[in-house]
């Protein structure tokens, strides 16, 4: 007996070299998994419900009358829990991904694949979705196998057209939703509700995402996982012997061997009987060790929990374990890998939500005019010059007041109110005029308010240029003295 990858034995190891999704003449093998049963599916229906309930529900809530969520990429405009961010928010939605992508790196060293089972939109679809039309139209894998291998009949035909209508239906049901992210239900319900000349491009856009998703899930399938998927294609750095998967625990299993009835048994608990292998969607043997093909669909977890509940055998032969859990009984470890992602994942979080809390919906700028001295007015008063830049990050319009809070003064806005357009840049110009009493040097320190409507939102500390009084006096004093000479 040889060795398997993760140090159990294994009878034989063609699979390093096979895909369980290709036959041995190289073609295409069609996979028909038997329905998995048990607390784990249960578990996953479940979480597979609420998951679905979200991704068709979000896109109709609104607030005042904007998306919850939006991911519209085209005009670069994105909505997380009704915050609306636009290109001037880069640097945050950046963060936001390299947060993101080292957390999942953490989580996979730690948890492996537990994501794709649980979480992954291709699984919850195909497992949770098309898989059960299957077994709804069609019957069990066997009846599913039958149907395929037969030659066309009546009962091919009708079960083969009424399947295929139902994968259409929910193609264009995901396709229409994924829209609705993109482009809002408001332009969906247009769509809808115009002649399709009307919105010619996202006529097009839906119709080619439904034809996408009909057939990856008709006729790509588990191939998604196994072939295109980059996160799957990264098991292979990310995984160690510590990481958590869904294992087969060879030193309780092995060596394996049928069950004899009248015979004292002296192999391991694995008694052979292929139901991990029949449940596996990706058409793999668990039992010789991690896999690439392996999405932790927990379905043969199930299969041997109800097989080692037929034989009187403690349930998790297969189970969550990582392998040195099994070949070591130790728990989950802090490696010096984790420790490091997860300094790394806080150090960036923390700075993420700094960034967050400080972040405005107003952004707004006052510089003095570059190359304006100050002017002196009537009733001796002086005033500045100031350009006033306010990128205003919200849905609506907004009516932008400046009041001078720190010293005495008035501010005069040139031109007018301001408003600052929604998702727009709003430039003008301001008077600041300080009574020349108040100006004891050259350079006064000022803060000038900023309001959205009435409302303080943020405070602008700059300065203010103006003759010093005493120095005016003298000056004036030397000009009269001056004549009189
Ligand atoms: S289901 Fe369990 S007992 Fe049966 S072959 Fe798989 S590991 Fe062995
Ligand atoms: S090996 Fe088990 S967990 Fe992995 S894909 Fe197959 S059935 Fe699912």
């Amino acid at each position: 007996m040889t060795s398997s990858a993760e140090g159990g034995p294994g009878p034989e190891e063609s699979f390093r070299d096979s895909l369980g999704i290709v036959s041995q003449e190289g073609k295409r093998r069609w996979l028909f998994p038997k329905a998995p049963r048990g607390r784990f599916h249960r578990a996953r229906i479940a979480v597979s419900a609420l998951l679905l309930l979200i991704l068709f529900g979000v896109p109709f809530i609104t607030i005042g009358n904007h998306p919850f969520f939006l991911f519209n990429f085209l005009q670069r405009k994105l909505i997380l829990f009704g915050t609306v961010f636009g290109p001037h928010d880069f640097y945050l939605v950046g963060l936001s991904v390299i947060t993101g992508i080292i957390f999942i790196i953490l989580f996979t060293v730690v948890f492996g694949r537990l994501f794709c089972g649980w979480i992954c939109p291709q699984t919850v679809f195909m497992e949770m979705v098309f898989r059960k039309i299957d077994y709804f139209v069609e019957g069990d894998h066997r009846a599913q196998a039958r149907l395929r291998a037969s030659s066309w009949n009546g009962t091919k035909i009708v079960r083969k057209s009424v399947k295929y209508l139902i994968y259409a239906a929910f193609s264009f049901l995901i396709a229409n939703t994924l829209l609705a992210y993109v482009v809002g239900i408001e332009e969906l319900r247009k769509l809808v509700s115009e002649p399709p000349a009307n919105n010619i491009g996202l006529f097009t856009a839906v119709v080619g995402f439904s034809v996408v998703f009909y057939w990856i899930f008709s006729w790509f399938r588990e191939q998604a996982c196994i072939l295109v998927c980059p996160y799957g294609r990264l098991q292979g750095v990310l995984l160690d012997r510590n990481s958590i998967v869904i294992a087969y625990d060879h030193v309780r299993g092995e060596p394996r061997g049928k069950m004899r009835r009248d015979q004292e048994r002296t192999e391991g608990d694995c008694i052979d009987c292929h139901q991990c292998v029949e449940v596996c969607p990706t058409g793999i043997d668990i039992r010789n060790g991690t896999q690439l093909e392996c999405v932790n669909c927990t379905a043969c977890i199930d299969s041997c929990d109800a097989i080692m509940d037929g034989i009187k055998k403690p349930r998790g032969l297969i189970r969550y374990a990582s392998a040195n859990g099994i070949t070591q009984g130790t728990g989950f470890r802090w490696t010096a890998r984790v420790i490091g992602y997860t300094a790394v994942l806080t150090v960036l979080i923390a700075v993420l939500t700094i960034l967050l809390i400080r972040r405005t919906p107003l952004d707004v700028t006052v510089l003095r005019t570059p190359g304006m001295m100050f002017q002196e007015l009537p009733d001796d008063r002086i005033s500045n010059v100031y350009d006033v830049k306010v990128l205003n990050k919200m849905f609506n319009d907004v009516p932008v007041n400046l009041r001078l809070l720190a010293p005495a003064g008035e501010v005069e806005i040139v031109g007018g109110p301001l408003v600052a357009p929604s998702q727009a840049v709003m430039q003008s110009k301001i008077l600041v005029v300080l009574p020349q009493d108040g100006i004891h040097r050259m350079s006064t320190p000022i803060t000038i308010g900023i309001f959205a409507d009435t409302v303080l939102i943020q405070k602008i500390s700059t300065t203010f240029l103006g003759p010093v009084k005493q120095q005016k006096d003298h000056d004036r004093e030397q000009e009269h003295g001056g004549g009189h000479d």
